[in-house]
């Protein structure tokens, strides 16, 4: 149960995040961007089983790598194909899936929805590979705003932020856990059947439960058996500027968030480049996260500018804000007394 994450792509090259969410009864995966090369190491079936991809924006180290995906799952049907970005991402994708030929189009079939995220809503289209993507179907609204996704167990949240362009920001959240505190269930004498899934899921407090032929308070049982645990989350942060103003307001959205994945992409004493190509520095990023009091912040996307002695130092500096503060371990970049 939980979310567990992985960076791919190397230092100073093109990174994407992978997510799973693991409900105990399946494992959802998102990708978050999907720069040249990230996929590498994932097999076709791991690339194949990816529920949703999300653009934080399309800059080319963000989509370099996405025919390595679509190759993979251009004509899937046993899961919905759905991407998500900022404004302009439907055209740009429709743009990517016709830069192939497709003469044999009209003998497959493969549906896929892209919406773009605005201040104010989404808007969705739907392309299909039997019209070999030529045609733009639009799709009804019905994404609240800043809630984009919403399953059984998690929801996405969705904020643009500002690259000069937009950028979006994510945050997966797990939907509050709820377990049956079984030594109770026995010191009440209850025999486990059904109902336990009626007490875990009703919001109804004034129903009653049959138990056995006994009718029991909804109210009573789930005061008496209900164990509520806060769900796992985590936040992608990428490719915007992160002044005080941005600081203050993504603090409250985050306040508490488990892990934060966030842009390291110039170090401290180089504010001024960062300002002015409306990116975040290590240091930034540290702020963030202690104002936000996250568990664990982890710096990806680092400019290959820098080499790895200056990696290293623009960790050491953002402890100094947020000790919780790490690179993938994969990377290898931490230092050796820590
Ligand atoms: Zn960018
Ligand atoms: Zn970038």
């Amino acid at each position: 149960m939980g979310i567990t994450f992985d960076i791919l792509g190397a230092p100073g090259r093109d990174n994407a995040l992978l997510v799973r969410i693991d409900s105990g009864q399946s494992i959802e995966r998102l990708l978050f961007d999907c720069g040249d090369g990230c996929l590498n190491g994932l097999s076709f079936s791991e690339i194949s089983a990816i529920d949703y991809l999300l653009f934080s924006h399309l800059h080319m180290d963000h989509i370099g790598g996405f025919d390595n995906y679509f190759r993979c799952v251009f004509n899937r049907k046993n899961k919905p194909n759905h991407i998500w970005g900022p404004s302009g991402t439907g055209r740009i994708i429709q743009h990517r899936f016709q830069g192939f030929l497709w003469n044999l189009n009209t003998k497959m079939s493969g549906t896929w929805r892209v919406t773009d995220i605005e201040k104010e809503g989404t808007s969705t289209i739907r392309l299909e590979l039997a019209e070999a993507f030529a045609k733009i179907h639009i799709e009804e609204c019905t994404v609240k705003q800043h809630l984009l996704i919403d399953r059984p167990k998690y929801v996405i949240e969705a904020y643009v932020m500002n690259h000069r362009t937009p950028s979006i920001a994510y945050v997966v959240r797990e939907k509050t856990r709820r377990n049956i505190d079984t030594d109770r269930l026995e010191q009440m004498g209850l025999s486990p059947g059904p109902w336990i899934n009626q007490v875990k899921n009703s919001s109804d407090l004034t129903e009653n439960v049959l138990i056995n032929g006994v009718s029991h308070s909804m109210a009573t049982l789930q005061e008496a058996l209900l164990v509520e645990t806060k769900g796992d989350s985590i936040a992608y942060l990428t490719d915007f500027l992160l002044d005080d103003k941005t600081i203050a307001e993504l603090a409250v959205i985050l306040r508490g968030c488990k892990t934060v994945i966030c842009e390291g992409q110039y170090r401290h004493s180089d504010l001024d480049l960062a300002h002015k190509n409306f990116h975040m520095t290590t240091v930034l990023s540290a702020q963030l996260a202690s104002q936000a009091e996250v568990g664990n912040l982890i710096l990806f996307h680092l400019s290959d500018r820098y080499r790895r002695k200056e990696w290293i130092e623009m960790l050491l500096e953002a402890r100094e804000l947020f000790p919780a503060t790490h690179y993938p371990p994969s990377w290898q970049l931490e230092p050796l007394n820590q």
